[in-house]
């Protein structure tokens, strides 16, 4: 069906938002409030639920893991005392999907869990066709979608079988290696949490990372607390270390900066680290820093690994938590037309105020607004920021149109 005639059967919507993660759920609960009709697609928070492993807790601070909403109540001291649950420091993250989903609830309540097949242009705006076979108009699409499909797996392990070799997002529960040896590949908080999960369960591990020293974050705790001179150093959002926190919290600002600062400030931010709770549970693990798998062989049903000093591996098992790498062509449902006019660096969609891509009415939020807006967006502490801008931007041409 062309969009001419869907226009004509009535099926048309003013803004469909793709995700209800803590950014979807966020954009929306903002967007009706401001009176926009939106329809919302997806399962929510199924990222979280499906592709993080079970017994994992959140690194993210309480003040940086509410899902924001425009009356802030639908905090996560909210959900407590709404249920009369107690939630501990760090969030386990089981509590922190029933927080999301009693957010859906109050905010979303006509969330349609439904998965979207293509998106593609068409007059007046977007062809959104669905899985199961509905097709409608929307003049407006935002894509909060995250980071599932943006895994990176190093080419040393290309043509390694699942079974041999996986993506961390691939599994919610890391008992499963019950009685095998396992390597973790990484040294972030996913890396070396995982790490500790193994070691738990009674799991033969080590980690091995590519960085020459483990990073750590909330080290300090005494400096969040200092009243006055806190508040100067960090930012509630509680993204990158003192100074860079505040500066990271102003994404206008923040981009304001020459280019070459933004990345260094960036990287400084969200470059791979451990939370300090984390120390305690990783003692006994070997960790093997400052070197890199530089061949990986599959036999009989074990994997050998040779590392660049020489030394190698033997084992059942290797968790790649090599992280995630935004790259817009890889999204399954963006029509080739849709990503040919995208205006891109580095795989990430170049954004405007509105976190309006160079597709008009293409919104993206969430990790692929970093290029644009800073390492803010890939946390949910980032999504207040992101909402607000989305809504002010589409109220605003609402008006003018
Ligand atoms: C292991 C790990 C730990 C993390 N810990 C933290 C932390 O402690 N604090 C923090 O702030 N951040 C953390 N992050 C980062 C986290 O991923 C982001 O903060 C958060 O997920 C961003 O939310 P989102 O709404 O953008 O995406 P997501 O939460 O991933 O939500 C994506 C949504 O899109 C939907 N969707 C996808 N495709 C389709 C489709 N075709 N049709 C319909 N729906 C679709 C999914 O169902 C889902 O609802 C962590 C990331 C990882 C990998």
């Amino acid at each position: 069906m062309g969009g001419e005639e869907l226009m004509n059967t009535g099926q048309k919507c003013e803004v469909s938002i793709i995700g209800a993660g803590p950014y979807g759920l966020s954009a929306a609960a903002y967007l009706q409030s401001a009176g926009v009709e939106v329809r919302v697609f997806g399962e929510p928070m199924s990222f979280w639920q499906k592709q993080m492993p079970v017994g994992m807790c959140l690194r993210s601070s309480w003040g940086a893991s509410h899902i924001a909403d425009p009356k802030q109540a639908l905090t996560l001291d909210a959900y407590c005392r709404q249920n009369g649950n107690h939630v501990a420091k760090p969030i386990p993250l089981d509590r922190f999907v029933d927080y999301g989903c009693w957010f859906q609830r109050q905010a979303v309540p006509n969330l349609e869990r439904r998965s979207v097949r293509c998106i593609d242009l068409a007059d007046g705006g977007f062809k959104v066709s669905m899985e199961d076979g509905e097709e409608f108009l929307s003049r407006r699409v935002v894509l909060a979608t995250g980071i599932s499909t943006f895994t990176r797996r190093p080419t040393e392990f290309d043509g390694i079988p699942s079974a041999l070799a996986s993506h961390s997002s691939e599994h919610s529960d890391l008992r499963k290696f019950k009685g095998q040896r396992v390597v973790v590949i990484g040294a972030g908080q996913s890396a070396l949490e995982s790490a500790a999960l193994f070691k738990e369960s009674g799991i033969e591990v080590e980690v091995i990372g590519r960085q020459r020293n483990l990073n750590w974050v909330g080290l300090h705790p005494r400096l969040h607390h200092l009243g006055f001179v806190s508040s100067l150093l960090y930012s509630k959002r509680d993204v990158g270390p003192a100074g860079i926190s505040r500066l990271v919290s102003m994404p206008h600002l923040f981009r304001l900066f020459p280019r070459e600062f933004q990345e260094r400030t960036a990287y400084r931010a969200i470059r791979p680290a451990g939370a300090g709770w984390l120390q305690p549970r990783l003692t006994g693990i070997p960790i093997t820093l400052g070197h890199k798998v530089v061949s990986a062989r599959a036999s009989n049903s074990h994997l050998e690994l040779k590392l660049d000093d020489g030394t190698e591996r033997r084992v059942d098992h290797a968790l790649l938590a090599t992280g995630y790498r935004v790259d817009v062509s890889r999204y399954p449902f963006l029509s080739s037309t849709i990503v040919k006019e995208l205006e891109t660096v580095s795989g990430y969609p170049v954004l405007k105020r509105g976190l309006e891509s160079s597709v008009p009415g293409l919104h993206f939020l969430g990790k692929p607004g970093a290029w644009s807006f800073g390492p803010l967006l890939g946390f949910v502490s980032g999504a207040e920021f992101a909402s607000t801008e989305l809504t002010r931007s589409i109220a605003r041409n609402r008006f003018r149109n």
